[in-house]
């Protein structure tokens, strides 16, 4: 297994970037989406998740460690998976090598989706995910054909309640503290591609693209 990991700040586009990509072949593994599921779904780990999804806190690394461990080992290794959202602190990238390294797997790129706080708070401010599929909208940027309606499976489009102000801070705070040091332990992997996730989407994607090849 081929893997690439997507990081970067809330809002910085990982999702919509990863799911552009999916349709090229990726594989995509968001834990936030893994997480949301098992909300909805009200399993024993979405209870126990729920509280610090909704405060904009992490849950713990055992509970990510368990979760992207038993997707791979139910869904297969397959080839080039990108990683959205994981591994997100220093113990998780670690965590994260030895996962791979037991499952013969290589972290081939890390790319680096770097955005300014003031587009981050425009993003998610206007921010919309479908209840049912978990597809992205923007309300200015990326409005679907019908308001309120998912273009891909007609599901309500929401906005997700860790998208509040008050908790996007805490996420800004959080991402700050426990995962931009990311940036120097995968920079000195040698494997840091850094993409400017200002431009438009395409632009983006193809930026992202490159540094894989
Ligand atoms: P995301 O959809 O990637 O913004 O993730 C939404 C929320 O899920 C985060 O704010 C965390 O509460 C939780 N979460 C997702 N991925 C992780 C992770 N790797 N480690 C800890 N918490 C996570």
């Amino acid at each position: 297994m081929i893997s690439i990991v997507l990081f970067g700040p809330p809002g910085a586009g990982k999702g919509t970037v990863a799911s552009v990509l999916a349709e090229q072949g990726y594989r995509h593994i968001s834990t936030g989406d893994l997480l949301r599921q098992q909300i909805k779904a009200a399993t024993p780990l979405g209870l126990a998740a729920q509280e610090a999804l909704d405060q904009g806190q992490f849950v713990s690394d055992e509970i990510v460690l368990d979760m992207v461990r038993d997707y791979l080992q139910r869904e297969g290794l397959g080839q080039r998976t990108l990683f959205d959202g994981y591994p997100r602190t220093l113990n998780q990238a670690r965590q994260f090598d030895t996962l791979l390294a037991d499952l013969n797997g290589r972290l081939a790129t890390v790319v680096l989706l770097d955005c300014p706080d003031e587009v981050i708070l425009d993003r998610i401010s206007g921010r919309l995910i479908c209840e049912s599929c978990g597809a992205v909208y923007h309300r200015v940027h990326n409005p679907p054909q019908k308001e309120g309606i998912c273009d891909v499976d007609g599901g309500k489009l929401i906005q997700r309640p860790d998208d509040v102000p008050e908790t996007v801070a805490k996420r800004l705070e959080i991402y700050r503290e426990q995962t931009a040091p990311l940036v120097d332990y995968y920079r000195e992997k040698g494997i840091l591609h850094v993409v400017d996730a200002t431009q438009p989407l395409e632009q983006v994607c193809a930026a992202v693209v490159e540094g894989l090849e």
